[in-house]
């Protein structure tokens, strides 16, 4: 693709390239691939998963390790996971990547993201002559540095026979995902792991975790990922382990706190006219104010779903899933988690209130209630909208019952 700017100037797009294992993506990782974005003065990132190699025992399947990836850089704007290779039958070799993606985007310049050990490595890769001349390497520090000799020499001869490099300037992340697996195996937490895939690495028992999602209940992520945005996937594994994390707190059933987190917005990225067409044909509401907006319908719509698509029959996990956005007078302890969790879970975009609801609800789910639904009602008035009137209901019963 070429960039046409203002004067006749003509860019080309630079194309940052991350091919990798992924079992599983780490902060590492994530770093180096927005640390490269400014070094290499990319356009984007492209992080390639490698499929399931027919040779290689062990490794996670490579749709878990997709959907990590995917859910792990949901926020970050300039990096694209790519399916490349995930889509590839058989060996994957580097050099078919590149010939590929120089045939998919003709214009563009690639650059191809690597950590230190690689580079010494890259003389066993198929073909590196033919390598070496498709892209440019970006070259990132590794917290266990390797002998800076080693490297220098490696880069020269390499560069000698038409290899070009440029290094990426970052704070090396002491981090590898064999560490990271290493923790998780021992029973132990990986900090440098992104929340969102430790929460789905719990759920569906990797990295010899006990599952959480148990029977058919391991088909919902598969499920799940194909009904929502990647930003709503992530969001909803971050609020399943808020909301578990919440119902810890409180004493609460953390199970049925964390599944009603899991399938909460299972009905969020629906259209309007589906929701719609649910709630009418299944006497789900009749007040026009809710079928009005899919803002409204979806908790709605979204418990409905959960029952009949995803199988889930527990009244106390519905519940909390109809009415995680509007509240209800009334409200259990474990509905006010899921409702919190929603609003408070790690990886949510900072809003005003957020930080004295994150600590209130550490206190009391009640009062972390107020604070958010009253907050919710003075931003919905501040845009000349109307609260429904089951939030004003809930929040005078929250004010009474306090
Ligand atoms: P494993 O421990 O399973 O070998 P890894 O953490 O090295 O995994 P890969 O998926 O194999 O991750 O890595 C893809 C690329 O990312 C490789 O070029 C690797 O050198 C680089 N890399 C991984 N972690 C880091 C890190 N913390 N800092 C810099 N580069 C890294």
């Amino acid at each position: 693709m070429i960039i046409r700017e203002g004067c006749g100037i003509v860019a080309t797009e630079r194309i940052g390239i991350m091919g990798g294992t992924f079992d599983p993506i780490h902060a590492g990782h994530i770093a180096m691939a927005k640390a490269a974005t400014v070094s290499g003065a990319l356009d984007r990132v492209l992080i390639l998963p490698s499929g399931n190699p027919p040779h290689k025992k062990g490794i996670t399947p490579s749709e878990d390790r997709w959907r990590m990836v995917c859910a792990a850089v949901a926020q970050e704007p300039l990096l694209e996971p790519c399916r490349l290779e995930v889509d590839r039958t058989g060996v994957i070799y580097t050099v078919d990547t590149l010939s590929e993606l120089h045939a998919i985007y003709p214009e563009a310049e690639l650059f191809y993201i690597i950590g230190e050990d690689t580079l010494l490595e890259l003389k066993n890769w198929r073909q590196y002559e033919r390598v070496i001349t498709l892209c440019t390497f970006l070259v990132c520090p590794r917290s266990i540095p390797a002998s800076p000799e080693a490297l220098a020499a490696e880069e020269a001869w390499l560069t000698a026979m038409g290899g070009r490099f440029l290094h990426v300037t970052m704070e090396p992340v002491d981090v590898s995902s064999t560490a990271v697996r290493r923790a998780l195996e021992g029973g132990g937490e990986a900090s440098l792991l992104p929340v969102v895939c430790q929460e789905y690495a719990d759920l569906m028992g990797l990295y010899g975790l006990p599952a959480r999602l148990t029977g058919e209940q391991q088909d919902w992520m598969a499920k799940l990922f194909d009904a929502l945005s990647r930003k709503r996937f992530a969001h909803t594994l971050a609020v399943a382990q808020a909301a578990r994390e919440l119902a810890l707190r409180h004493g609460l059933d953390a199970q049925r706190a964390e599944l009603a987190g899991v399938l909460h917005d299972c009905a969020k990225c629906l259209p309007e006219a589906d929701m719609r067409a649910i709630c009418l044909d299944n006497g789900l509401t009749d007040d026009p104010a809710v079928l009005a907006s899919g803002n409204l319908m979806h908790s709605l719509v979204g418990a409905y779903l959960a029952r009949q698509a995803y199988g889930m029959q527990d009244e106390a996990v519905l519940t909390a899933i109809r009415v995680h956005t509007m509240g209800q007078p009334g409200m259990s302890p474990l509905d006010m988690a899921v409702y919190l969790a929603d609003k408070i879970e790690k990886t949510r975009r900072p809003y005003p209130a957020l930080e004295a609801v994150r600590s209130a609800a550490q206190r009391s789910l009640r009062e972390a209630m107020l604070l958010s639904l009253g907050g919710t009602a003075e931003y919905v008035r501040s845009r000349g909208e109307a609260l429904h009137p089951l939030s004003e209901q809930t929040l005078q019963w929250l004010k009474q019952t306090n």
